[in-house]
């Protein structure tokens, strides 16, 4: 038996269901579902949108309320329209059925990344609108692909062109996490992302021999150091009052090189996904790194295959006077937010990157943390006290 009844249901909770059984899963999104989708919304609240196609198959919709001081810069109130991929046979329900047990929870890839803050989005308009509310910030609803891909084709392109900068947006709202306890997490900033390759070449030659300046003599050495870095974070991680966010993360994903177990090979190639932490700086990093591909002997070199800017994080202070309207009605609402660096990587870099405040925030608490993880949720009391989460915040930001 299940409780899915649609006639005692919310009307946001029927919304946020149709909207998760759309699979806009990747690889290759298709995206006419969710802009036929979106749009109907954009109707239903009678308000007009913008469909950008900068890059062909991946729109970008813009849904726009327009306040009662439109030359007063925006609020920006973005979410990701794709998911990431399932194991459908790891999950207790058809992943993009949208069930809701008898406890309300209800499952879906992009229950909680991020599905639940676009509706909620749209829905705590459509109250404002219900409410006969008006306030003098114009606020734009986005919707984007690609996230979950780098957002190369969405956000990372949208904030570069004119279309973008008409929107005039002075503060921008984005994806968080999910809190397991009563708080809720909020995200200021995010590291910077590196992905190293390094190359070392040595004397090649038969296996029964110890030659001289060989790849693996050299490859070792790299690993090494890398190694040691990353012990001394997993201390600091351990021993410090700091969250995944705050430390840098070094991980060895690649190793390649080799033809045949007796052949010594000339080159040896090796990969570390690394994020800088915030206050370490990329330059004098670099060059440590160059350092070590030095000492490890001549014909080792370093290449990124991304290497991000480091972002200023959004300053959290008297300074930005929409944190102090968000931090006003948190407190207001006796909301325990726990504030940090995203452990990874969202679009709100993008928006940071080009100097707009944008805050990283999913109001989910006492639930656990199920993004890119079989058997996604969230509970429909929990997305339900997000609406009126959302109601307080975003009129706040509204008026600032
Ligand atoms: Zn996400």
């Amino acid at each position: 038996m299940s409780s899915s009844s649609n006639c005692t249901e919310h009307e946001a909770v029927t919304n946020f269901r149709e909207y998760l059984r759309i699979p806009s899963v990747h690889p290759d999104v298709d995206y006419s579902k969710c802009v036929e989708f979106l749009l109907r919304q954009a109707q239903s609240l009678g308000l007009p949108s913008n469909i950008y196609y900068i890059v062909p198959g991946k729109p970008i919709i813009i849904i726009t309320w327009i306040g009662q001081k439109p030359d007063l810069p925006s609020i920006l109130l973005n979410s990701h329209m794709d998911v990431v991929p399932v194991y459908p046979e790891k999950w207790t329900y058809e992943p993009f059925s949208a069930h809701k047990d008898d406890d309300g929870n209800i499952y879906a890839r992009g229950a909680q990344d991020m599905k639940c803050v676009g509706i909620q989005y749209l829905e705590t308009i459509r109250k404002y609108l219900r409410d006969k509310l008006v306030f003098n910030r114009t606020i734009h609803v986005s919707f984007v692909p690609d996230e979950e891909i780098g957002g190369t084709f969405g956000m990372k392109k949208f904030v570069k062109t004119p279309e973008f900068s008409a929107l005039n947006i002075g503060f921008a709202l984005d994806e968080g996490l999910a809190s397991p306890d009563d708080s809720y997490a909020l995200y200021y900033g995010e590291r910077t992302l590196w992905q190293t390759v390094i190359k070392c070449t040595g004397t090649p030659g038969h296996g029964s021999l110890l030659h001289e300046n060989t790849a693996g003599e050299k490859l070792r050495f790299i690993i090494d150091k890398f190694m040691n870095w990353r012990e001394c974070e997993k201390l600091r991680l351990k021993n410090g009052n700091l969250g995944p966010g705050d430390i840098t993360s070094i991980n060895l994903t690649i190793l390649e090189g080799g033809c045949q177990i007796n052949v010594v090979p000339p080159e040896l190639t090796v990969c570390f996904d690394v994020r800088l932490a915030i206050e370490v700086d990329p330059n004098v990093m670099e060059s440590i790194i160059q350092q070590w591909c030095r000492e490890a002997g001549e014909g080792v070199t370093l290449e990124f295959k991304e290497k991000n800017a480091r972002i200023q994080p959004t300053k959290l202070n008297d300074e930005n006077p929409y944190w102090i309207a968000f931090k006003d009605q948190c407190d207001k609402m006796n909301i325990n937010l726990k504030t940090s660096i995203f452990p990874g990587a969202t679009d709100s870099r993008y928006i940071r990157e080009i100097g707009i405040p944008a805050i990283g925030f999913s109001p989910m608490n006492n639930t656990p943390i199920l993004l890119h993880d079989h058997n996604e949720f969230l509970n429909e009391k929990i997305f339900l006290k997000g609406l009126d989460i959302y109601y307080n915040l975003i009129k706040s930001l509204a008026s600032v």
